[in-house]
C-alpha cells in the first residue's frame, strides 16, 4: 500500500462480505441470533470478524522475523495499560468506513458498539499507558517485538465516588470474554519458588548448583495481536497467567476436604489475580515479588527457547535479542538470565555477564525515594534462594571492580552496593537494574539529568556513558486520529495525510495558526468535542457545563506532587473572587477533575474529598452562575481521557518541579490543542521549547529553588503570611466551611501546608494564581487563544512514541527501524 494514498472507499461487495463475517461470528461462535443480540454480543462478533483480518498478517510477520534473523525486541513491563482494542484495530486496518457501512444495515452503531468493550485496565498510570504506546509504536514501525506482562484477571480497581469519598471495586475485565486473545496452553513454562539450592562438585574447579524449588506454578501463555499503522506489521503481546501443576488433591477431596483439596491451587494461581494498586510506591507484599519472578522468568525462559530454536546457543543473544525492563518490576531478569546461562548452560560465569548485559537495558521512571523498589534479603533468600546467590556474586564482583578504581573509599562502596545495609538489609533493585544493563534511561531531558545528579550520582562517574536520554512519547494514532476524528479529519483537509505517517509533518499547520479561517474551523471541532464532554458530564454526574466556557482539566493519578491540591485552592480563591466581585467580566471555567488514587493513600483520597466538598458549595452557588462549575469525573481510565483529551481548553502540568519524571498527559493534550499551565518540570521543559514561551504558562519555582527551600527548611507559613488570598482560602478550608457535617476534616491538610509544605503548594501558590489570571487574558481575546492553541498542535509532532522508539531503536537496541 503507498503509505501516502488514503484507503480506498470501501465497496458493496466489501461491506457485504463483511457482514456476513460478522453475522456468521455472532451466529456461529456466539451462538446469539441477531434479534437477541446486545451491545456487548455485536462488539464480541465485529472484534472477531477484525481480528480474522489481523491473523494472517500476524502470521507471517512472526513467521518473517524468525526466518530472516531480525533482532527482536523483548518490552518486559509488569503493566500494559492499553484500553480498548476495536477502535485501535479498525483504523490501523484503514476499516473505519468499512465497519460502518457492514454494521448500519444491521441497524447497529460502531459507537454503542465500541463502548460495549470492556476498558482493559492492566496497569495504574503514565507508565503503564507508555507501554501500551510502544506497543503501537513498535508495530507500526515494524520492529519485531514482543510485549511481556501477566494477565491479571482484575486490572485496576474500578473507582467509585460516594459521598465523596472514594471507593474500590473490583475490575471485571474478562467476565464476558477477551476477543483479542489466544490462550496457548500448550505455551507454558514452570516457574519455582522457594526450596534449596544443591551445589554439585563436577570437578575440582568447578560447582554446579541445582535449584530444587519447593513449589513450580506454570506460566500460561495468552496472546493479543498489536496491530501497526496501516497494518503492515503485526507484533505479539504476550501475558502470562498462573495455573497450578496440580489442580486438585483427589485424596483430600475424597475425604470431604474440599477446600484443603484446592487450597494449593488458589494460593498458586492469586499470582495474577490482581494488579498492585500502588503508584508510584512497592506494594511491600511477597506476592508482589512472586509476581515479579513469575513474568520475568516466564519472559526468559520463553525468549530463550526461541532462541535456542533457531541459533543452537546462548553466545550470540546480544546480537539477536534485546530486553527493555520497564522500570525496577522486572529487575530480577538479571539474576534470571545468569541463572539460566550459568547453571542451565553451564556458560562460564563471565561469558554470561558480558551475555546478560549486552542484552539487558533499563529504564528508570521515578525519583521519589519511596518508590525505589528493594527487597529484604531473607524474603529474597526464602522464595528465590539461587536467584539471591547470583545476586551476592553479581555485587561482589561489582565491588571488587570498583575497589580497584577507587581503593578505600568506603562511602563509595556503600554506596553503589547492591545490598542496602543500613535499615534491615535489602536488595536494592534499581542497583540490581543498573548494574545487569548496557544502558539506562531516564524519560525526560531533566529527569535523565536528576538520575546523574542524585540517584545513580556515583553509578553514573563509574560508567558515565551508560545514562542517556529516551523522553517519552505517545501514539498518535491513539491520541489524535482515533480520539479526535475531527481535528483529523480538518488537518488532512488543510495540510493533507502526511503527518499520518509522519507526526513531524504537523508542523506544516504553523502558517494557519493566523489564518481566520481556519482558526474558526479549529475551534468549531473543539467545540464538538466539547459538546461530546458536556454530555458525558451531564449523564456521570447529572451537572450541566457550558460548552462556551474554558474547559481546564487536570486528569491523572491523585498524588501529593502532582498537586490537585493546588489546583483546588486556586478554584476557591476564584471563587471568593467571583463572589467579592460579581459583575467582573469573569472568563466562565469548568474545572475538570479525573484520577484514582491508591487505595491505601489517605492523604490523596482527603484531596479527592475537598474537590467534591468544593463542588458541592461552587456548582450550588447562585451567585457564580455559569462563571465556574467543577466536576470530578469518576474512574479514570483511558477510555475516558480519550474523551476528555479531546476536549480541553487547559491542561494542567503543575507537579512540584524536580517531581514528576515526563508525564504523558502533558503531551496528549497538547496535541489536541490545549495550552499548557505548568511547571518547568518532567517533559514540560521539552514542551516549551518545541511551542515557545508565548505559547505556554510556565509558572512556579524551578527545580534548584524546590531543593534549596527544603534545604533551608523555611515553612509553608512564610508564604501563606506573605498571600492575604492564601490565607483566606485556607482559613476557609481549615474551619470546614466546605465541610459543615465535620469541621474538622481538613484540618492536617492545611496543617502540612503551614508547615514544611514538603509540595511547594503554600510556596508556588501566588504564583500560580498569577499564571491563571494570565490564561484568562489570553482566552478573552479569542484570536489570540485559538493561534497558540494551533501552535500547540502544530509543535507536538517530536512527542510521537515513533520518535521515542526510534530513538531506543538506535541508542539502546541496536535494531534498524524502516
Ligand atoms: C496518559 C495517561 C496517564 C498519564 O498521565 P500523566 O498526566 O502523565 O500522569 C495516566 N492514566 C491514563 C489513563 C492515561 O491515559
Amino acid at each position: 500500500m503507498n503509505a501516502l494514498t488514503e484507503p480506498q472507499k470501501p465497496t458493496a461487495a466489501e461491506a457485504d462480505a463483511l457482514r456476513a463475517a460478522i453475522v456468521r461470528k455472532l451466529t456461529y461462535d456466539l451462538g446469539k441470533s441477531q434479534a437477541g443480540a446486545r451491545d456487548r454480543d455485536w462488539f464480541m462478533a465485529t472484534a472477531l470478524a477484525v481480528r480474522d483480518r489481523i491473523v494472517d498478517r500476524w502470521l507471517s510477520a512472526t513467521r518473517a522475523a524468525y526466518e530472516t534473523g531480525q533482532k527482536q525486541v523483548y518490552y518486559l513491563s509488569l503493566e500494559f495499560l492499553i484500553g480498548r482494542l476495536l477502535r485501535d484495530g479498525v483504523t490501523n486496518l484503514g476499516l473505519t468506513e468499512l465497519v460502518d457501512e457492514a454494521l448500519a444495515p444491521l441497524g447497529v452503531d460502531f459507537e454503542k458498539v465500541r463502548q460495549a468493550e470492556p476498558d482493559a485496565a492492566l496497569g495504574n498510570g503514565g507508565l503503564g499507558r507508555l507501554a501500551a504506546c510502544f506497543m503501537e509504536s513498535l508495530a507500526s514501525l515494524g520492529i519485531p517485538a514482543f510485549g511481556y506482562g501477566i494477565r491479571y484477571e482484575h486490572g485496576l480497581f474500578r473507582q467509585i465516588i460516594r459521598d465523596g469519598w472514594q471507593q474500590e471495586y473490583p475490575e471485571d475485565w474478562l467476565n464476558n470474554g477477551n476477543p483479542w486473545e489466544y490462550a496457548r496452553p500448550e505455551i507454558s513454562h514452570d516457574i519455582g519458588f522457594g526450596g534449596a539450592v544443591e551445589a554439585v562438585v563436577v570437578s575440582e574447579a568447578r560447582v554446579r548448583h541445582v535449584w530444587h524449588p519447593a513449589e513450580v506454578v506454570q506460566a500460561v501463555a495468552y496472546d493479543t495481536p498489536v496491530v501497526g499503522w496501516r497494518g503492515e506489521h503485526v507484533n505479539t503481546l504476550r501475558l502470562w497467567s498462573a495455573r497450578a501443576a496440580d489442580p486438585l488433591k483427589l485424596d483430600a477431596f475424597n475425604y470431604g476436604d474440599h477446600l484443603g483439596a484446592l487450597a494449593d491451587r488458589v494460593r498458586q494461581e492469586s499470582i495474577c489475580k490482581v494488579l498492585y494498586p500502588s503508584d508510584e510506591s512497592p506494594a511491600g507484599q511477597e506476592l508482589r515479588l512472586k509476581q515479579e519472578y513469575f513474568f520475568a522468568s516466564a519472559a526468559l525462559q520463553d525468549l530463550v527457547r526461541r532462541h535456542l530454536r533457531v541459533y543452537g546457543d546462548l553466545k550470540s543473544l546480544p546480537d539477536r535479542v534485546a530486553i527493555q525492563l520497564n522500570d525496577t518490576h522486572p529487575a530480577i531478569a538479571v539474576p534470571e538470565l545468569m541463572r539460566i546461562c550459568v547453571d542451565l548452560h553451564n556458560i562460564p560465569w563471565d561469558e554470561a555477564w558480558t551475555i546478560t548485559q549486552g542484552t539487558i537495558s533499563y529504564t528508570n521512571h521515578t525519583l521519589l525515594p519511596e518508590a525505589l523498589e528493594s527487597w529484604q534479603v531473607p524474603l529474597m533468600e526464602r522464595l528465590l534462594p539461587r536467584h539471591m546467590q547470583i545476586i551476592y556474586m553479581i555485587n561482589a564482583f561489582h565491588l571488587d571492580r570498583v575497589r580497584a578504581a577507587h581503593p578505600e573509599d568506603g562511602r563509595l562502596l556503600s554506596s553503589v552496593s547492591l545490598i542496602e545495609e543500613a535499615h534491615g538489609r535489602r536488595v536494592r533493585m534499581g542497583h540490581l537494574a543498573f548494574v545487569g544493563s548496557h544502558k539506562v534511561n531516564g524519560v525526560s531531558a531533566l529527569h535523565t539529568d536528576l538520575l546523574k545528579k542524585t540517584v545513580f550520582k556515583d553509578f553514573h562517574a563509574l560508567s558515565p556513558d551508560k545514562v542517556v536520554n529516551k523522553t517519552n512519547g505517545v501514539t498518535f494514532r491513539r491520541w489524535l486520529q482515533q480520539c479526535n476524528p475531527g481535528l483529523t479529519g480538518l488537518l488532512t483537509e488543510t495540510i493533507g495525510p502526511r503527518f499520518l505517517d509522519d507526526a513531524g509533518a504537523l508542523a506544516a499547520l504553523q502558517p494557519f495558526a493566523r489564518d481566520a479561517a481556519f482558526q474558526t474551523k479549529f475551534l468549531a471541532v473543539k467545540r464538538q468535542n466539547k459538546e461530546a464532554l458536556a454530555s458525558v458530564i451531564r449523564a456521570s454526574l447529572d451537572l450541566r457545563v457550558d460548552p462556551e466556557a474554558m474547559f481546564d482539566v487536570q486528569i491523572k493519578r491523585i498524588h501529593e506532587y502532582k498537586r490537585q491540591l493546588l489546583n483546588v485552592l486556586e478554584t476557591v480563591a476564584l471563587y471568593d473572587a467571583i463572589r467579592s466581585q460579581p459583575t467582573r467580566n469573569w472568563v466562565p471555567r469548568v474545572k475538570i477533575f479525573a484520577g484514582k488514587a491508591a487505595a491505601s493513600y489517605h492523604r490523596a483520597k482527603l484531596i479527592i474529598k475537598l474537590a467534591h466538598d468544593v463542588a458541592r458549595v461552587v456548582n450550588s452557588d447562585p451567585t457564580v452562575r455559569n462563571l465556574l462549575k467543577v466536576a470530578f469525573l469518576p474512574n479514570y481510565n483511558v477510555s475516558l481521557a480519550e474523551v476528555i483529551v479531546p476536549a480541553a481548553d487547559l491542561s494542567e502540568q503543575i507537579s512540584t518541579a524536580g517531581m514528576e519524571a515526563s508525564g504523558t498527559g502533558n503531551m496528549k493534550l497538547g496535541l489536541n490543542g490545549a495550552l499548557t499551565i505548568g511547571t518547568l518540570d518532567g517533559a514540560n521543559v521539552e514542551m516549551l521549547e518545541q511551542v515557545g514561551p508565548e505559547n505556554i504558562h510556565i509558572f512556579g519555582m524551578t527545580t534548584e529553588e524546590v531543593a534549596a527551600r527544603r534545604h533551608e527548611g523555611l515553612q509553608g507559613a512564610h508564604a501563606i503570611e506573605a498571600s492575604p488570598r492564601l490565607s483566606e482560602v485556607l482559613e476557609a478550608i481549615g474551619s470546614g466551611v466546605f465541610s459543615p457535617d465535620d469541621r474538622h476534616r481538613y484540618r492536617d491538610l492545611v496543617e502540612a501546608l503551614r508547615g514544611s509544605d514538603y509540595f511547594m503548594v503554600a510556596a508556588d501558590f501566588d504564583a500560580y494564581y498569577d499564571s491563571q489570571r494570565e490564561v484568562d487574558a489570553r482566552w478573552a481575546s479569542s484570536a489570540g487563544w485559538q493561534q497558540a492553541a494551533i501552535l500547540n498542535t502544530a509543535s507536538m509532532g517530536w512527542f510521537s512514541s515513533d520518535r521515542t522508539i526510534r530513538e531506543y531503536a538506535e541508542d539502546i537496541w541496536n535494531v534498524p527501524v524502516r
